[in-house]
């Protein structure tokens, strides 16, 4: 049996509770593929920060970059914010995407559709919805320089610099429009044109870009539009490419076609190495309540098969266990509206129904 290495980074709220099922599914599937999977796990986030004084260590750094696969959880939380930039749990995972280089993050915003009644929107508005978001992950202004909080005569202000290059751009922008060809062929550019130096920078960048694939439809939409687009007819996309912070804003405003937060996965890749993680946060409202919904941290399980480990059936067979759960009427309170046929399960429930599926269901010769 082929061995492979990952590294989990289970984080602070119910990052731990969501990946641990997600754990558990991906070796179960992968040992049916012929993969044994070794998992090394390290604190991260606010937990890393109560062990070391850091919300993340140089080792644990290391680690994923020598394995070059991580699955994440989540991190943050109220006992952390008033830390100081630095320290807070999120420039963990600014530092760790910065670090893997992992400049392109998708976003698989899919509606299944025994869920559309789970949506705030009309279920004929989200039905047949399957957008790919594509969003730059290390440029933009969440790393742009300078940086900084100052005072005049006093009155504070502080300072963001959205920055972008055109190898930046392009670099992104190739993924989708790669992507594109194997989806319908369609890829819509989301900037800030009419205002943004940067986004003009962007767009023109696409452009050029777009030259090498004259067989993808390519279009721009401004990014305020963008989000009013996505709520009143999300099917006109297919994959969408933007920046950092534009990214970070639509795919959680795409996140309530699919019912909720917690049934978005992710796949943060750049060279060889890929970062997995649910798009949702620790949700510290829920976190120790064994409710939470850990079917996004299983969805980015799947992806990273499909990604770094280059199991595609082992993706998919991942997929059709969280389609048949949904199909069952298996809801976490995130996702239940007292439908009939519907039923409220815990997460232990699910992870139960996902591993009992994988085990028991064919495995192709
Ligand atoms: P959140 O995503 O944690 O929660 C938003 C709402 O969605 C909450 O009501 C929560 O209970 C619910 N929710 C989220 N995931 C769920 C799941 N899997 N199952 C059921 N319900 C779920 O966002 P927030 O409340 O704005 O942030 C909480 C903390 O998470 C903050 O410290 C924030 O900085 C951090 N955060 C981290 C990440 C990350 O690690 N990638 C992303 C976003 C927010």
């Amino acid at each position: 049996m082929k061995k492979t290495k990952i590294v989990v980074l289970p984080g602070d709220g119910i990052g731990p509770e969501v990946t641990a099922v997600a754990v558990d599914v991906l070796k179960t599937v992968c040992s049916q593929f012929g993969t044994e999977l070794s998992v090394k796990e390290f604190p991260f986030g606010g937990t890393c920060y109560e062990q070391y004084g850091t919300p993340v260590t140089e080792e644990t750094l290391e680690e994923c970059k020598k394995t070059k696969v991580v699955l994440l959880g989540a991190v943050g939380g109220p006992k952390w914010d008033d830390l100081n930039a630095d320290q807070r749990p999120e420039a963990a995972l600014l530092k760790l995407r910065k670090e893997l280089g992992v400049y392109a993050n998708l976003r698989p915003i899919t509606v299944y559709p025994v869920l559309a009644g789970s949506s705030t929107l009309k279920p004929e508005v989200i039905k047949g919805t399957d957008i790919l978001i594509v969003r730059e992950l290390t440029g933009g202004i969440y790393f742009g320089r300078p940086r900084f909080t100052s005072d005049d005569n006093g009155d504070p202000f502080a300072v963001d610099t959205m920055k972008y290059s055109r190898s930046e751009v392009q670099r992104v922008s190739k993924v989708a429009f790669e992507v594109a060809r194997l989806r319908n062929g369609k890829v819509c550019s989301v900037d800030k044109a009419n205002v943004l130096e940067s986004s003009r920078m962007w767009r023109k960048s696409v452009v050029e870009l777009a030259e090498d694939y004259p067989d993808v439809e390519l279009s721009h939409m401004l990014v305020d539009n963008c989000t009013m687009q996505i709520i009143r007819d999300p099917k006109q996309f297919d994959v969408m490419v933007t920046g950092n912070m534009f990214g970070d804003i639509l795919s959680d405003a795409a996140s309530m076609l699919t019912g909720s937060l917690g049934m978005l996965p992710s796949a943060s890749i750049g060279g060889d190495n890929g970062l997995y993680e649910p798009v949702h946060g620790s949700a510290p409202d829920i976190a120790g309540q064994g409710v939470a919904n850990p079917l996004a941290a299983v969805a980015s399980a799947a992806l990273l098969c499909r990604y770094s480990l280059k199991l595609e059936e082992a993706a998919k067979k991942i997929e059709e266990a969280i389609q048949s759960l949904l199909s069952e009427g298996m809801r976490t309170a995130d996702l239940y509206t007292h439908e009939p046929g519907t039923k409220l399960v815990n997460t232990d429930e699910v992870a139960d129904y996902l591993i009992n599926f994988v085990q028991t269901s064919k495995v192709p010769a």
